[in-house]
């Protein structure tokens, strides 16, 4: 058996210059260079006037894409969410279900909105947001539900769309992470009343920088997100000047817009390719025991932003080692072997230091008349918690479509590692482990 890297073996995954290239992640070609060029050269740096007809064109041709009447561009992910609830017209201090599970730009764009998040469990098979969980934390002050379409599986809609639809909920899709994918065959973006995209560097539709993406089908919000992005103006030729609402400033600029377009050209190839590498990586690892691989249920399609790997230990065949010591074992073994898996996430939403306390925004929107004390445990949401315990990600690398053969050796080391599964297991059992999220609670308890 060869030796494990972790224990002075031969790492197996070693990257060359070669490799690099294959993992580089956003992809930059002369059509990137020549458009961001052709901005600068052009003069047309703004993002209304002198730029607005690189901006419209890149909203023109996501909304196509998406299969909706409206796309307006914006400056974040995080800003699309804010700006999509702006323009959804919820009400200071009402309530807004948000996965337990995701990023924390989920819950804190609501914030920002003085929405008051009400954490829901995900469902331990997708990861997103449970349906009858969600149904279960309706109360008479809610007014909206964020879907996220976490690691790029669309969320359950149906069941979403009807709870929002008895309780006169506004749907908000947070599809930072899901470009392209589909539900039943509708896109993402076009599954709610209103969706968020991220055109982040990271994201699977990335720009040169920061962006993000509102698209819809509803002309009012539409409206409304646009004039929430700039000022509260209409944004008139001539510009009159006039402040409808009050609004910060949220565009993208016309650089952005330009570098995103020419990803959104070779948008549909790169996902096929990134399909095929991951079904075939994903196939091998699913023949590892305990070792559970990101599923996509029959009506869905997978964006595959991030692989998120699940260690059995009954599976494995160690009953009685705890989950989150197994997968630290596990999560070194690997990264000693050149497998870059780390932890996405360490805490559910609830246990951010940011929700223990509620610093950020003066006490609101908690201190609004009417808005009960927060009371937020990572504890109240077991599946997220088991999720986060036992599972690392794999991010970026599978991103670029020219990384076969990097994967190949990545699935190679899985399999190197798992030879050695016995001798793991038994050091796992020795480990002690204490979940992030309870040494973050007792530390904000003791502050
Ligand atoms: C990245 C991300 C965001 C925020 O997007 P930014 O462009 O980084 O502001 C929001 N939600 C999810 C699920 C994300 O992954």
């Amino acid at each position: 058996m060869e030796r494990l890297a972790m224990f002075g073996g031969e790492r197996h995954v070693t990257v060359d210059d070669a490799d690099r290239a294959a993992l580089a992640w956003p992809i930059v070609t002369d059509a990137e260079r020549q458009a961001v060029l052709a901005v600068l050269d052009g003069g047309g740096l703004t993002s209304v006037g002198s730029g607005a007809a690189t901006v419209s064109a890149l909203e023109a041709e996501w909304a196509d894409y998406v299969g909706v009447g409206h796309c307006a561009a914006v400056a974040s992910g995080t800003a699309a969410i804010e700006v999509a609830l702006a323009a959804a017209g919820v009400s200071p201090g009402a309530e807004i279900l948000v996965p337990a599970l995701s990023f924390v730009g989920s819950a804190s764009a609501p914030v920002a909105r003085l929405l008051v998040p009400v954490f829901v469990d995900v469902d331990p098979r997708t990861y997103t947001i449970d349906p009858l969980a969600a149904a279960a934390a309706v109360t008479p002050r809610t007014e909206a539900v964020l879907a996220v379409h976490l690691h790029g599986l669309p969320c359950d809609m149906a069941p979403l769309r009807e709870l929002a639809r008895q309780r006169d909920l506004v749907l908000v899709e947070d599809a930072a992470q899901a470009h392209g994918a589909s539900y039943r065959g509708t896109r993402t973006g076009a599954l709610g009343d209103v969706a968020a995209f991220s055109l982040n560097a990271v994201k699977n539709l990335p720009t040169c920088g920061e962006g993000g993406l509102v698209t819809t089908d509803d002309e009012d919000i539409h409206r409304k997100v646009v004039r929430h992005r700039q000022f509260g103006e209409d944004m008139s030729t001539p510009r009159d000047y006039l402040s409808h609402v009050l609004a910060g400033n949220a565009k993208l600029s016309a650089v952005q817009a330009a570098f995103a377009r020419c990803q959104l050209d070779v948008f549909p190839a790169r996902q096929a390719a990134r399909e095929r590498n991951v079904r075939e990586f994903l196939a091998r690892l699913a023949e590892l025991p305990g070792l559970v691989v990101p599923s996509c249920p029959d009506d869905r399609t997978h964006a595959w932003h991030m692989l998120r790997l699940r260690f059995d230990p009954v599976a494995l065949g160690f009953p009685d080692v705890a989950p989150g010591a197994l997968r630290t074992v596990f999560q070194r073994a690997l990264r000693a072997e050149g497998v870059p898996v780390q932890q996405y996430q360490p805490v559910p939403l609830p246990g951010q230091p940011a929700f223990q306390t509620g610093e950020g925004f003066g006490g609101y929107p908690w201190r609004l008349p009417g808005v009960p004390a927060p009371r937020y445990r990572a504890d109240d949401h077991p599946h997220a918690c088991a999720i986060i315990d036992d599972s690392v990600t794999l991010q970026h690398w599978h991103l670029n479509p020219a990384a076969t053969d990097v994967l190949r050796r990545c699935a190679d080391a899985f399999e190197k590692v798992w030879s050695h599964r016995a001798a793991l297991a038994a050091l796992a059992a020795k480990v002690s482990y204490q979940p992030m999220w309870q040494r973050v609670e007792r530390a904000e308890a003791n502050r």
